[in-house]
C-alpha cells in the first residue's frame, strides 16, 4: 500500500515563503495542494511586507528555488553583497569581505517581491489553489478537521483533510494544537531586544547613496544599526535596541532624544534617513523570538515547518533559508518513503539537530554583529583569514 502516492489532497496552512514554496514541492509530486492564509492577496492589495522590507537569502535558501526552476528569476531581482561594511561612530569605513573572492556572496531580496513570486508560482503550477483572508483557528490533529475563519464574511466552516503542513509561522495556530499533545513540547524565548525599520532613499536617478554590494553595520555594543541595499536604490536599516535600558526604546520617547542619539551614535547615517522622527514612531517595533519545539509531526498527519517549527531570530540571516531547505529534505524524505508518519519521522529526525544549531548560531551572532565587529582583534583576525 503506498499511502503517500494514493493520497490525492493535502492542505498548508499559511502562504508566506515557506508555504508557498512547499506548495510547489507538493504540486510537483502531483498533489493537489489547498493553501489557507489569513492575509490578503499582497499581489492585489497593498499590506506591509510583514516582518522586514528585505531579506538576506543565501546558498541553501538558492539551491531550494533551483529545484523548482525559480532561482536564475530570483537572482534577477537580487543585489549581491560581498561583504560587510563597517561604520564606525568616527574614522574610516572598514570593509569585511564574506569570501576570498567576489562569488562568495550573499543576496538582497524583497520579502513581498519574493512572497508573491513564489505564490504566483506555485498557482502556475494548476495543482495549488490559495484561499486568502482565511484564518485557521483550530484543527483537530486526530482528525485533520480545520476550523477556518473566512474573513470577509465573518464565518467559519470545517476544512477536512488527510495531511496538513504548519507553515504558519512563529506564532503557528498548527503548533499551539500539536504541542498540547502528550509527548510535545515547545519552548519559546523572547530576546530583550526589538527591531525598527527605517528607510534610507535612493538618492538622485535612483543612485544608491552607500556602497551598493555590502550588507552595512553599525555596530554599538548592545544595539546596532544595519542596511541593507533594495533594487530601488534605496536601503532598509533595521535598528535592533534593547526593549528597556539606559538606551532603548523606552528611553528614547522624544523626537530630539531620537535625533540626538543618532547624531551620536550613527552621525554618517543620519543625514541619509529624512524620515527618521516619522518612521521611528510610526513603524512597529518588532520582536524576537526563538522557537525549539519537538517533534514538528503528528503520526502521518500533521507536520510543522518553517518558523512554525523552528523561529530564530534574524542575526544569522538564516531563517527563511533554513526554512527552505526544510521543503528540499521533506521532498526527498517523501521520495523514500510510502508512509506519511515515516516520511515526517525521517524530515524531523534529518532536521532537527540543524534546526538548533542554526538558531543557537543565530544567537551568537548578534553579538558578533553588535560588537566584535567592532573590535580591533576581530578586524585583525578577519584580515588574516583572508591573507
Ligand atoms: P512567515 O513568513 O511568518 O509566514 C507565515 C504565513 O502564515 C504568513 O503569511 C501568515 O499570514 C500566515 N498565517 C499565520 N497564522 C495563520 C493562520 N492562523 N491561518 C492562516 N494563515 C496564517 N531569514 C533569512 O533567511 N534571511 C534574512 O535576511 C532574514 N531577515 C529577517 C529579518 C527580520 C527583521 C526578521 C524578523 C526575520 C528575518 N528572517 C530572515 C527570518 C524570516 O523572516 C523567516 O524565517 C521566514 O519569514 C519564515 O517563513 P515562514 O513561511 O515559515 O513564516
Amino acid at each position: 500500500m503506498h499511502e503517500i502516492e494514493r493520497t490525492e489532497r493535502v492542505t498548508v496552512v499559511g502562504a508566506g515563503l515557506v508555504g508557498s514554496l512547499l506548495s510547489m514541492y507538493l504540486a510537483r509530486r502531483g498533489f493537489q495542494v489547498d493553501v489557507l492564509e489569513r492575509r490578503p492577496d499582497m499581489r492585489r492589495e497593498s499590506i506591509g511586507a510583514g516582518r522586514s522590507i528585505n531579506l538576506a537569502i543565501s546558498t541553501r535558501g538558492l539551491h531550494a528555488l533551483r529545484q523548482v526552476g525559480l532561482e536564475e528569476e530570483a537572482l534577477r531581482h537580487a543585489i549581491p553583497m560581498r561583504g560587510r561594511m563597517i561604520h564606525p561612530v568616527s574614522g574610516a569605513l572598514a570593509f569585511q569581505a564574506y569570501g576570498k573572492d567576489e562569488s562568495q556572496h550573499i543576496n538582497s531580496l524583497s520579502r513581498a517581491w519574493l512572497n508573491a513570486f513564489l505564490m504566483t508560482n506555485a498557482e502556475g503550477t494548476g495543482r495549488v489553489r490559495i484561499g486568502f483572508k482565511q484564518r485557521v483557528q483550530h484543527l483537530d490533529v486526530e482528525t485533520g478537521s480545520l476550523t477556518v475563519l473566512d474573513e470577509p464574511s465573518d464565518t467559519t466552516r470545517e476544512v477536512r483533510t488527510p495531511v496538513v503542513f504548519g507553515t504558519d509561522g512563529s506564532g503557528s495556530a498548527v503548533r499551539h494544537e500539536v504541542e498540547r499533545l502528550p509527548g510535545h513540547a515547545t519552548t519559546q524565548e523572547h530576546l530583550g531586544h526589538g527591531y525598527k525599520e527605517l528607510t534610507i532613499p535612493a538618492g538622485p536617478g535612483g543612485a544608491f547613496r552607500m556602497e551598493k554590494h555590502a550588507l552595512h553595520i553599525w555596530p554599538r555594543g548592545s544595539y546596532m544599526l544595519i542596511a541593507l541595499p533594495n533594487e530601488d536604490g534605496s536601503f532598509t536599516c533595521t535598528l535592533f535596541l534593547p526593549f528597556q535600558g539606559p538606551v532603548s526604546f523606552e528611553s528614547l520617547d522624544s523626537p530630539s532624544r531620537v535625533v540626538a542619539f543618532f547624531q551620536e551614535q550613527f552621525p554618517d547615517a543620519l543625514p541619509l534617513i529624512p524620515d527618521l522622527v516619522h518612521d521611528f514612531f510610526h513603524h512597529p517595533t518588532g520582536t524576537m523570538v526563538t522557537v525549539k519545539s519537538a517533534p514538528w509531526n503528528v503520526g502521518g498527519k500533521t507536520l510543522l515547518l518553517g518558523d512554525a517549527a523552528h523561529a530564530i531570530v534574524p542575526f544569522f540571516g538564516q531563517g527563511m533559508n533554513c526554512g527552505f531547505e526544510d521543503c528540499v529534505v521533506l521532498d526527498a524524505c517523501l521520495g523514500r518513503h510510502t508512509l506519511w508518519a515515516e516520511a515526517f519521522e525521517e524530515f524531523f529526525r534529518l532536521r532537527k539537530t540543524n534546526a538548533d544549531a542554526i538558531a543557537d548560531m543565530a544567537v551568537e551572532n548578534f553579538v558578533e554583529m553588535r560588537d566584535k565587529t567592532a573590535d580591533p582583534r576581530f578586524l585583525l583576525e578577519k584580515a588574516v583569514e583572508k591573507a
